[in-house]
Parts: structure tokens; C-alpha cells; sequence
């Protein structure tokens, strides 16, 4: 029997045969509970929508068919309960957690092991705390960044630029806790990645963008450096509808301000496009001694034998 018994009450979902899942609508993040007496019964767990005021139940027998989905509703029901646990091992196979107090002699537990099935089960639990939380925080330790990231997943998808005070304050009506800035902008930097992948995947799948040459009428701007080992890697690119001094111009205005900061003796190797050259020429700091420019000598003998044949 669970030690912490499911209410009785109209159930979500019901069966004669445990488990029987494959029939929770292909709902993969599905969380249930299972109670084993005279008759099996099962509850799904469907993540409450206000944590503040919804029911929020964990036992002994719920499982998952995720580790992640068993650790996020745990981290909901101690959000809800206000105490904080800490994570005491942690594999392919178990997840155990013990009261962040527990130096207080509290003996709050938590166990969540995989089952041959492959499920993910709450085998321990002791859901009683002894511990003193001390003066409550307007934070929560267990509110992690995935946490936070789940919150702003869609609005982020919506609107990537949303200021660090909206990411808080929307995380505040989902669990009803105050984040720091810090907190919220690594929330808001995760979920920035997990849509639109990290700056370092968007260079790897570069190359991917081949394409762009020739089949669209539209422009690949970039900047590529050397290392030291002289492999070519790119430092920043843009997609534009054309090259001209309006599009270069915007694309080295942000170069400036994200890439070059405030370095000085930078030298560009162009194929002085007249977009380049112009901006060169006019945009402020993109001069001696802030920046030196020479011509690319590959582009210019590829430029004097297109204008004057290959004779030249
Ligand atoms: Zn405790």
C-alpha cells in the first residue's frame, strides 16, 4: 500500500490490468499511479495548472516512462509542499533523494528506481520532514533551470527577445516563487536553445546553407577567422535580401558591436565589394587604427580575369 494514499474519488482513468499504458493516448510524459489491492487501479498524473491551488499528489507506486518527467513532478510536489531535497545518487538506474536538512536529522527520502519494464517507479518515500526550513524564501532550491525553461518555452518561441523581468514574473504565476535575474536569464537562455539550438549548432549547420548560393535570390554575408591551426571557422554570418551599402552596413554595425567590441588592429580581407568598401570608408571606428583593410589577393586575380580574360 502506499503510505501516501491516493484520495479515493473519480478516477481519470481506470483498468483491470497493470500495467496497461499503452493506451494513455501516446501521452509519452504520462505520470500515474498504480495501486496494487482487491482491484488494480491506476491515475493519471496530468501536471497541475496552478500549483498553487490544483491537487498535487505523490505516492509510493507512481511511475513514469521517463526519469525526467518522475524528476519534474517530484520537483512540483516539493515546490508545492516548500521544502527542498537534495539529490543523493543519481544514474541510468536510480534517482534517491534525502531532505536538504537532513544534517537536521530529518529523514525525508526519496526513491525512484527502473523497473525491468522499463518504467520509472517510486519504490521508497517518506514524505514527512522534521527539518526546520528556517525563515521561508521567495525561491525554491529544486526550481531548477529546466523548470524554468518549460515555462517559457512557448512565449520565448513567440517572442526570443522577452526581457528577464517578464521570464520572472511568469515563472512566479506558474509556482508562485521569485526567481533571481540570474536564474532567469539561464531559464531564459535554455529555453532560447532548446528552439532555436545553441549559437555553436547554428555554425556547425552552416554548411548546410550552400544552397544559398545561386538557387535563391537572396544573400549569405560572412565573417570567417583563421585559428591556430590555420582551419577556417566562421565568426558571424547573416542571410540578407541583397549585397549593397545598406546590408553590409548593417551586418558590420553588428559585427562592431558583437564580435569586435572594442578591439583595435583588426585587419578585414575582403573582396572589396563596393558595399564593403563604402562602409569601410564612412562607418565610424572601421578605420586605422580601429580596423585596416586589404583586398583578398584570390578575389582580385579571380575579379582582373573576369574583367580582362584569361590572357591577363
Ligand atoms: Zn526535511
Amino acid at each position: 500500500m502506499a503510505e501516501n494514499p491516493i484520495p479515493d474519488g473519480p478516477m481519470q482513468w481506470h483498468s483491470d490490468y497493470i500495467p496497461y499504458l499503452d493506451s494513455l493516448q501516446g501521452r509519452e510524459d504520462a505520470f500515474f499511479f498504480t495501486r496494487d489491492d482487491d482491484q488494480n487501479r491506476q491515475k493519471t498524473w496530468f501536471e497541475p495548472k496552478n500549483l498553487m491551488t490544483d491537487e498535487c499528489i505523490l505516492a509510493r507506486e507512481c511511475s513514469s516512462h521517463k526519469k525526467k518527467m518522475l524528476q519534474r513532478a517530484v520537483r512540483m510536489y516539493c515546490i508545492k509542499d516548500m521544502r527542498e531535497f537534495k539529490v543523493d545518487d543519481s544514474n541510468k538506474s536510480i534517482w534517491r533523494l534525502v531532505c536538504k536538512r537532513k544534517t537536521q536529522g530529518c529523514r525525508w527520502l526519496l526513491r525512484g528506481i527502473v523497473k525491468p519494464d522499463g518504467l520509472w517507479e517510486i519504490t521508497k518515500f517518506h514524505p514527512k520532514h522534521t527539518c526546520d526550513m528556517g525563515q521561508s524564501r521567495a525561491d525554491h532550491f529544486n526550481l531548477d533551470i529546466n523548470m524554468i525553461a518549460h515555462v517559457l518555452l512557448k512565449h520565448i518561441e513567440e517572442t526570443p527577445r522577452m526581457p528577464i523581468k517578464t521570464c520572472i514574473s511568469m515563472v512566479h504565476s506558474k509556482y508562485g516563487k521569485i526567481i533571481s535575474k540570474r536564474k532567469g536569464f539561464l531559464g531564459h537562455r535554455h529555453a532560447f536553445e532548446m528552439i532555436f539550438g545553441t549559437w555553436e549548432s547554428s555554425f556547425r549547420a552552416l554548411p548546410g546553407w550552400d544552397d544559398v548560393y545561386g538557387r535563391y535570390d537572396i544573400k549569405l554575408l560572412i565573417v570567417v577567422d583563421m585559428d591556430a591551426n590555420g582551419s577556417i571557422f566562421p565568426l558571424a554570418f547573416v542571410i540578407t535580401a541583397n549585397e549593397s551599402n545598406e546590408t553590409w552596413g548593417m551586418f558590420l554595425t553588428h559585427l562592431k558591436t558583437h564580435v569586435i567590441k572594442g578591439r583595435q588592429g583588426i585587419c578585414v580581407l575582403s573582396d572589396s565589394h563596393k558595399g564593403i568598401l563604402h562602409n569601410m570608408r564612412t562607418l565610424e571606428g572601421w578605420q586605422p587604427p580601429h580596423v585596416y583593410h586589404r583586398y583578398c589577393l584570390r578575389h582580385l586575380k579571380a575579379n582582373l580575369q573576369k574583367k580582362f580574360g584569361n590572357d591577363t
